[in-house]
């Protein structure tokens, strides 16, 4: 019998069903972390600051369902946004399936939980700091280079 091909090598991203798009996300939560962007070049910066709604002990958002009533520029990833932001992480599941890579062995979708996101050090768990900590004009102080 012939081995059964992964959905995210199968199907293109609008060929997706609504369960699997949402299971591509691995839960890093890189995403809520707040970024610069240099005004001249365009470049975005990451920071180790993080959303006010992100539970860091959970390593997930405590208003998923509402979060753009919260916070109206959270992300909200549709196939067709690939091709327009370029600032999310290299690791991300959705860039990597969009740039035609498989997933890594530590996704959730390969290694069965959501555990090695954390143990490979792709999480955001216990290295971040809350944006309610941290005024605006000291995010800069926090950049951080290596996601
Ligand atoms: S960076 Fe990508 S994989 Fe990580 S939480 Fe955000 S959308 Fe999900
Ligand atoms: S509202 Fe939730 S999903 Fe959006 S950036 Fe904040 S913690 Fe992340």
């Amino acid at each position: 019998m012939a081995a059964k091909t992964h959905f995210w090598k199968s199907k293109t991203l609008h060929e997706m069903s609504r369960d699997e798009w949402e299971s591509l996300c691995d839960g890093c939560g890189r995403c809520c972390l707040q970024k610069l962007e240099d005004e001249d070049t365009g470049n975005v910066f990451y920071t180790d600051v993080v959303c006010q709604y992100f539970d860091e002990d959970k390593c997930s958002c405590t208003v998923y369902k509402d979060r753009h009533k919260h916070v109206p520029a959270c992300i909200w990833l549709q196939p067709d946004d690939l091709s327009q932001i370029d600032w999310l992480p290299g690791t991300c599941a959705y860039k990597l399936v969009y740039e035609g890579n498989d997933l890594p062995e530590w996704h959730p979708l390969i290694s069965g939980t959501k555990e090695t996101v954390h143990a490979a050090q792709i999480s955001i768990k216990n290295k971040v700091i809350s944006e309610l900590l941290v005024p605006e004009e000291d995010w800069e102080d926090h950049i951080i280079d290596n996601l």
